[in-house]
């Protein structure tokens, strides 16, 4: 670890890959013999078109996806998606099928909502968002234009471990918070979006990769930055893109690539999971988890403790000791630490040590 440097435990922004910090900052004033700055150079300078094509085709390689996907990046977060997915592609025959799982999957419904073209397939709101709806519980309108999904629930620290099975209706999932944590099969899915401050770049911008066939359709009645079309067209230039932010998430691509790979951010961030689970779970009730255990995150760990004193002197003490970020949101409470790919084990291996040390203490 750098001198200096915490580990930082927070929801988003987050931490990212100390290697990608490090390359961005020593290219940073003169970018690929340029004479300029990613941040001042044109985005239609071929060497801002050679860093769109390189991220788009390694986050395609990365999923495994062909030639009938097409990667996109667009601004105005994940939730500006929340409403152009209803208005691309919902209508009141055939609304958007929402799963509620979480904050973000209720507010992806309310946009759909408000357009009066979204229905609920399942909800594990009333028992208090501590698993994801399986499949059993779903309720797939046949005739819904898509399923969505939140696919990992970043307040309430839970994660599907399953693909649904919708019968033919496309597949939609917001994946802002565990995009390429794990290999999936993504050709399962038919759109995906996910802000990329979760665990791909900075800030700024979203990630979408969706099937062709979705993104052919033109939507004339919409304003030409609401259409998804006007994206796909122009290859995402239409307009200005956040350049510094696409440039990140090619660096943040490249260097999942050259770790191993999805298989072993995947197998990385398993065992990083266990490590504070394990502490949770053997803790006899000192630290609550909020996940049922068979919808634990893997990106994010919630649990509480006795009293919202401990939960205070927790987080201050965490702290000193350089561990960042550990505190919950709000609407759940308690701890939640993000151990997003760029997490590396030794500061989750601090966390787990310093929880057991905290109930050794306070118990
Ligand atoms: C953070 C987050 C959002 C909201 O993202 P913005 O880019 O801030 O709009 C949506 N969905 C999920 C799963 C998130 O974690």
């Amino acid at each position: 670890m750098e001198a200096e440097r915490i580990y930082n435990f927070n929801p988003g922004p987050a931490v990212l890959p100390l290697e990608v910090l490090k390359e961005a900052q020593a290219e940073f004033l003169n970018f690929n013999k340029s004479g300029m700055s990613i941040l001042e150079i044109s985005h239609r300078a071929k060497e801002f078109e050679a860093v769109l094509a390189q991220a788009k085709a390694d986050v395609k390689e990365l999923m495994g996806l062909g030639d009938d996907y097409e990667v996109l990046f667009i601004q105005g977060g994940a939730s500006l998606q929340f409403a152009m997915l209803p208005m691309n592609y919902a209508t009141k025959e055939h609304p958007g099928s929402y799963v509620l799982s979480g904050s973000f999957a209720e507010k992806a419904y309310k946009e759909a909502q408000l357009l009066g073209v979204g229905t609920v397939a399942a909800s594990s709101k009333e028992s208090g968002y501590h698993h994801v709806p399986q499949q059993d519980e779903l309720k797939i309108d046949p005739g819904a234009a898509y399923l969505h999904l939140c696919y990992n629930n970043t307040i309430y620290g839970t994660e599907y471990h399953y693909i649904p099975e919708t019968s033919g209706v496309p597949l939609f999932a917001d994946m802002s918070s565990d995009m390429l944590s794990r290999p999936l099969d993504f050709s399962k899915f038919d759109f995906i979006y996910a802000g990329v401050q979760k665990n791909l770049g900075p800030a700024g911008v979203v990630l979408v990769v969706a099937k062709k066939s979705l993104l052919e359709k033109t939507a004339d009645q919409l304003p030409t930055m609401l259409r998804y079309n006007t994206f796909y067209k122009k290859d995402s230039l239409y307009n200005t893109p956040p350049a510094f932010c696409i440039y990140m998430v090619g660096k943040v691509a490249a260097w999942i690539k050259a770790q191993g790979g999805l298989a072993v951010m995947a197998e990385r961030n398993a065992k990083k999971a266990k490590l504070l689970y394990d502490v949770i779970d053997q803790s006899n009730g000192f630290y609550n988890g909020h996940a049922d255990k068979d919808s634990r995150s893997f990106m994010n760990v919630t649990f509480r403790l006795p009293s919202e004193e401990l939960e205070k002197k927790f987080v201050e003490d965490a702290k000193k000791i350089g561990l960042g970020g550990v505190k919950g949101h709000r609407s759940v409470g308690g701890m939640r630490a993000s151990i997003y790919n760029a997490m590396p084990y030794e500061g989750v291996q601090k966390l787990a040590d310093f929880m057991a040390s905290f109930q050794n203490a306070h118990e």
